[in-house]
């Protein structure tokens, strides 16, 4: 008996100091979140880090905030960066040849542009400026006259018909300014998953005013991610994504002004000048940021007829949209997807779109 007592006791506290080292372990791995935020491109974005050393995952955010600002200034349409140089360049007439990096998301943007039909096309630089929906912070209380929309809609030329891919030059279009304001946000977001990998984080959200991509998961769940509701307070919509996927939401409550009961917003229909009607938000749920954010505003225009033909065209299979008159319209995929938090309201019609 002292003979097993002897071997049992060493045995017991070998135990015993393993079961408290793999408490401390255990502790020492607890998961922890962090979380960075910083203003840039007009919005609020937020950086979290699920799973990864707190002082590298800030590092890590750090680095994605002065990514942003460095593509905010250059992609800025009205600033001294390349975009604002080269519609200074239009604006002054001739062709201008545009340097790589450049080319590289104009040559994107333009893709996207002819695959929705020109619903999305950042060519509307100068009708955006015309509306005075460039400055965020000076949103105007009127209209343009309709006589100076109709010009500036005359001097419009949609991206497709001035771009040459080839020698990556804009050809000369006086009037013409690009903005790539529907679509930078998402290509930004995209370059920022990118940079967080090479980090070595595999479990993070870029959210940029609600619009993300989220990669991994938070622990042992899905990320949780709300749809704003497009008019009232609060929550439309939650989904739960893993793996690598973005969701985006367009709407008419971003950058806007009332006037007579009428609402006119930043997304511009480039067939008429004017703010697209119809639909008041549309959400997209695709595997990159910048298809999922371009897609967005394109389908905004595009109206509630003729949106899931566009969302075809451009590969989209999972799309909800909210109609002026309240009817959501939802694709069974994202029906899949998403709960819709409002399914219980009786006053509230849900359509499936195949
Ligand atoms: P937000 O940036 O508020 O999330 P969007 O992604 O829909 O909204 O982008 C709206 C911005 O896109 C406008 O502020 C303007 O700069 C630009 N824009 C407006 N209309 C169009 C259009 N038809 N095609 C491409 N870009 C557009
Ligand atoms: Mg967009």
């Amino acid at each position: 008996m002292t003979g097993h007592g002897l071997v049992a006791g060493p045995f017991r506290l070998r135990w015993a100091i393993c079961a408290v080292l793999l408490i401390v372990a255990a502790c020492a791995r607890d998961p922890v979140e962090t979380r960075y935020r910083f203003t840039a491109m007009g919005t609020l974005v937020e950086v979290t880090i699920f799973d990864h050393p707190p002082l590298e995952a800030e590092a890590a955010a750090r680095d994605v905030e002065t990514l942003f600002l460095d593509l905010q200034h250059r992609w800025d349409p009205w600033d001294d960066g390349p975009l604002g140089r080269l519609n200074q360049a239009l604006a002054a007439g001739g062709s201008v040849q545009v340097d790589p990096g450049l080319a590289a998301i104009i040559d994107r943007s333009n893709d996207i542009a002819r695959a929705s039909g020109g619903a999305f096309d950042p060519a509307v630089g100068s009708l955006v400026k015309l509306w005075g929906f460039d400055d965020a912070a000076n949103i105007p209380d009127r209209p343009p006259s309709s006589m100076t929309i109709r010009t500036a809609l005359e001097a419009m030329q949609p991206l497709p018909g001035i771009w040459d891919p080839s020698t990556a030059t804009v050809a000369t279009a006086p009037g013409v300014a690009i903005d790539l304001g529907g679509f930078a946000k998402g290509e930004a977001v995209d370059r920022a998953i990118s940079l967080l990998q090479e980090h070595g984080v595999a479990n993070a959200i870029v959210n940029a005013g609600g619009d993300l991509r989220a990669i991994g998961r938070r622990g042992n769940r899905p990320w949780r991610i709300g749809v704003r509701e497009p008019r009232l307070e609060g929550v439309l919509a939650a989904i739960e994504v893993s793996g690598d996927q973005s969701v985006f939401t367009s709407g008419d409550y971003e950058r806007f002004f009332e006037l007579e009961g009428r609402r006119y917003h930043h997304i511009l229909d480039p067939r008429t000048g004017y703010p697209s009607q119809g639909l008041i938000s549309v959400t997209v749920l695709a595997d990159n940021a910048a298809t999922a954010d371009a897609a967005c505003t394109a389908l905004m225009v595009s109206g509630p007829e003729r949106w899931p033909g566009v969302a075809s065209g451009l590969g989209l299979d999972k799309v909800m949209v909210v109609e002026d008159t309240g009817v959501i319209q939802i694709t069974p995929a994202m029906h899949g997807k998403v709960r819709l938090l409002r399914e219980d309201r009786p006053d509230l019609q849900i359509r499936e779109i195949p």
